[in-house]
């Protein structure tokens, strides 16, 4: 099946990525796709935009050469209460809110601590998404982040960077845990590249391994359904401010 959407992406905002967001457009707009999701990472990765960038997002079009955009950011879990390095009055300027485990805002815990934290972001009633749950370098009990997402409205990513990430042990085994545990209790997941140029958007070659290493079921791929991914963020947005 086709995957319609994309919404974890970084432009030249988030420092190290190197598209501008009207070459992301246009090179999703090229591919056929009909979503694309722009979120540059919050303060704590070298580089990135200052916060202030987030309050003009308003100043962006949602429409670009025919593809639908939104705007948002991949927010940092700080501690092992999944604190974010993002405060709520800029939280509340996102169309997306991602949040994710980086080296540089994160210290590697346990099971218990990455856990722990990865469960106090989701309880998080602003987050959509949790980027790349995947690294072995951080242990996850899956059953219960898995089970958490469920109840908390989360939807899991498989990042097909992630995949392909040199540094980063045990990612494919881990997503196959996963995958295996969101079909067990019938609970959608997202494919996103998390793309940092033009020619990486879409690009979920390696998320499709995954996918047919566990017989993963297309129903429970939100990317192959426009309507129930914004229905999803609109409740999200409804519910949570
Ligand atoms: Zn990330
Ligand atoms: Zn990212």
């Amino acid at each position: 099946m086709k995957a319609l959407l994309d919404v974890h992406t970084h432009s030249i905002a988030s420092g190290h990525a190197y598209g501008t967001i009207t070459e992301m457009a246009k090179a999703a707009s090229e591919i056929g796709l009909k979503l694309l999701g722009i979120t540059e990472h919050a303060k704590g990765i070298p580089g990135t935009c200052d916060n202030f960038y987030f309050t003009n997002l308003g100043a962006l079009p949602r429409e670009m050469f025919g593809v639908e955009m939104m705007f948002g950011s991949e927010i940092n879990i700080i501690d092992y209460e999944g604190h974010l390095s993002l405060e709520q009055k800029f939280i509340n300027c996102l169309d997306i809110r991602i949040a994710g485990m980086h080296r540089f805002c994160y210290r590697h815990g346990n099971i218990e601590q990455n856990t722990s934290a990865v469960i106090g972001a989701i309880k998080n009633p602003d987050i959509d998404i949790i980027s790349h749950p995947d690294d072995g370098r951080t242990p996850l009990d899956y059953e219960r982040v898995c089970r958490a997402a469920k109840e908390f409205d989360v939807l899991l990513e498989i990042n097909n960077s992630s995949l392909k990430a040199k540094n980063r042990i045990n990612v494919f085994q881990n997503c196959c845990r996963m995958l295996e545990i969101c079909k067990k209790i019938d609970h959608p997941i997202i494919m996103n590249s998390d793309a940092h140029f033009m020619n990486a958007i879409a690009n979920f070659e390696q998320c499709q391994k995954v996918l047919e290493a566990v017989d993963f079921p297309d129903r429970l791929v939100i990317n192959y359904d426009l309507d129930r991914f914004k229905e999803f963020i609109a409740d999200n947005r409804a519910k949570k401010g």
